[in-house]
């Protein structure tokens, strides 16, 4: 299972990073999208689209998959299948839990916090 907490909004995994272990880069779940890679823009753009659309990560915005989103992720020719996946795998989580998600979250210090509703 995938622990959705460490997936960034584009669907990669900080976890395990050489740049995130040698501390050169905070992370961008961390730093808010504000990492060395997007520094000259001032913070990374899918991280910004995806609170802007109150989305955990792309697959799981309103909007997926969007026309933008190969052009913003220029470098996972497979990024609309490898989103969905995970896409897929989250809404298997919370149907198997009796939930249906809302794809919006609250981030606070500690939690993210995922709206979801079940039906009793
Ligand atoms: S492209 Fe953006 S969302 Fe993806 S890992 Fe880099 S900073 Fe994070
Ligand atoms: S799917 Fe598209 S519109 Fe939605 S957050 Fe990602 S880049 Fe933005």
């Amino acid at each position: 299972m995938t622990d959705f907490t460490t997936i960034t909004a584009c669907g990669e995994c900080c976890v395990g990073c050489s740049k995130k272990k040698d501390g050169s880069c905070p992370g961008c779940i961390e730093s808010d999208g504000r990492v060395p890679e997007w520094a000259g823009s001032g913070m990374c753009k899918v991280h910004a689209c995806c609170k802007e659309h109150n989305a955990r990560f792309c697959g799981l915005c309103s909007e997926f998959p969007c026309d933008k989103l190969p052009q913003m992720i220029s470098w996972n020719p497979e990024i609309i299948k490898h989103l969905s996946a995970l896409r897929d795998e989250a809404e298997h989580f919370w149907k198997k839990n009796g939930f249906a998600e809302t794809g919006a979250t609250n981030e606070t210090d500690k939690y993210t916090v995922v709206v979801a509703r079940r039906e009793l």
